[in-house]
C-alpha cells in the first residue's frame, strides 16, 4: 500500500478528517484520526496488517501490542506472518501480560501499535518483553506522529507519518479564522470560538 492508498483508505471511512476539531482533550486540531473507524472493516484491517508485517525487519517470533488501539492491528499483523498475536494490558497502571499470555525466553517479538505519538506505550511493552526475558525486534505502528523519532532501543517503523497540531482555545488559528468546529463523531456543527 503506498502512502496515498492508505490517506484515502482513512478519508473513505471518515477516519481521517481535514478541518477543525473538537477532540476529547478539549484541544482544537486541523486534523482527526480514529484508527477504529477503518479497522472495525476486517478486509482493510486484514491489508493494513500486511502492509505493516512487510515493515518488520526480521520474522518475530509473535507479535504483542497494547491493548485497546493495538490490538485489532496486532492481530492482523499476526495473520500476515503467521504468528500469534498477544496484547498487553495496564494493571494498576503497569503494562502486564494477562490471560494466560507468555512469552518464553530469547523469543523475538514485534511490538505493534495503530498510532505511535510519544513512544511511550510502545516503550513500556518493549521493557515488559525484556523483563520476561524475550527479545523485542522492532516497533511498529499504522500511523507516527511523532515530530521525533522516539528512543525506545528498537528500530521505529510506520507505514505513514502524519502530523496533527493540537491547539488550546485560546490559541488556535482555525478559531481566529472563524472556521467552524465540529466534534468528530456528532453530526451537529459548533459555532466558532
Ligand atoms: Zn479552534
Amino acid at each position: 500500500m503506498t502512502e496515498q492508498e492508505i490517506k484515502e483508505l482513512f478519508a473513505r471511512s471518515q477516519a481521517l478528517l481535514e478541518g477543525h476539531f473538537l477532540l476529547s482533550s478539549g484541544l482544537h486540531s486541523p486534523r482527526y484520526l480514529q484508527c477504529a473507524l477503518v479497522l472495525a472493516d476486517p478486509p482493510k484491517a486484514e491489508s493494513l496488517g500486511r502492509a505493516l508485517a512487510a515493515l518488520c525487519p526480521e520474522r518475530p517470533d509473535l507479535v504483542l501490542s497494547p491493548a485497546m488501539g493495538g490490538l485489532i492491528i496486532g492481530h492482523e499483523v499476526g495473520r500476515a506472518l503467521g504468528v500469534k498475536a498477544y496484547f498487553t494490558e495496564r494493571e494498576e497502571g503497569a503494562m502486564t501480560l494477562r490471560r494466560g499470555f507468555a512469552l518464553e525466553p530469547g523469543q523475538k517479538v514485534a511490538v505493534i501499535e495503530d498510532v505511535i505519538t510519544t513512544g511511550l506505550s510502545s516503550g513500556e511493552v518493549i521493557e515488559l518483553v525484556r523483563r520476561l526475558g524475550a527479545r523485542p525486534i522492532a516497533a511498529l505502528s499504522i500511523f507516527n506522529r511523532s515530530s521525533q523519532a522516539p528512543s525506545i532501543g528498537v528500530p521505529v517503523r510506520s507505514l505513514l507519518k502524519l502530523e496533527i497540531p493540537t491547539y488550546e482555545t485560546g490559541s488556535c488559528p482555525l478559531c481566529r479564522e472563524g472556521v467552524a468546529l465540529v466534534k468528530p463523531g456528532s453530526r451537529k456543527r459548533q459555532q466558532p470560538c
